[in-house]
């Protein structure tokens, strides 16, 4: 008899359970550790490494965001690169939309047509409303409208949303956590680093 294939875990760098600088309305964020792409100027670099970092099922990881209630409209896979785990992020997917009404954006450093010859990379865009692709370029840098390059590009794959959605999007995002933590997103967090000294 076969044993059944055991779930994949995610290596995850972090969660964000609420934020209005990563895509349309309230959302979770949540970024993937691993990138191989090595886009000079990434403004991530601590999530390049794939050592196990917050390591997750896609079942747990959705039973977590059902908890935050309501008024989550939505969650952002970011990174790192969330194509990098293809098996999980097909799970999670498809957890999403099976268990859930939550809109899904996925930011990605590789195209479209990349995606598309990748292994459940169609399947896993089925299951997306919003592809946000492309290499950083750090001569070309942008920082509207979730884009981090002006190469980059916002694919709407479901009528979920319009690109005015987009519009009104912040630059970037800055909560202080219960514990006086800083936690910066959006696509230009370069701009408030602090100096050195
Ligand atoms: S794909 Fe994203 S995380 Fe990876 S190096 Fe490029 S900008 Fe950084």
């Amino acid at each position: 008899m076969t044993e059944p294939a055991s779930k994949p875990v995610l290596n995850l760098h972090s969660i964000l359970d609420c934020s209005r600088g990563n895509g349309p309305g309230l959302r979770s964020v949540i970024w993937f550790q691993g990138c191989t792409l090595g886009c000079p100027g990434c403004f991530n670099p601590d999530t390049h490494a794939d050592q196990p970092r917050i390591s997750l099922g896609a079942d747990d990881l959705v039973t977590r965001l059902l908890g935050l209630g309501e008024a989550v409209q939505g969650v952002s896979l970011t990174g790192g690169e969330p194509f990098e785990q293809p098996e999980g992020l097909y799970a999670l997917v498809s957890a999403l939309r099976n268990r859930t009404e939550l809109s899904l954006l996925i930011f990605s450093g590789h195209s479209r047509g990349e995606i598309l010859r990748m292994p459940l990379g169609e399947e896993i865009l089925l299951r997306t409303d919003v592809l946000i692709a492309g290499r950083y370029l750090q001569r070309r840098h942008l920082g509207r409208r979730l884009l981090g390059s002006s190469n980059q590009k916002i694919h709407l794959l479901s009528g979920r949303y319009s690109l005015r959605d987009f519009d009104t999007l912040p630059e970037l995002e800055v909560q202080i956590d219960g514990r006086g933590g800083v936690v910066i997103t959006g696509v230009a967090p370069a701009e408030l680093e602090p100096e050195a000294g």
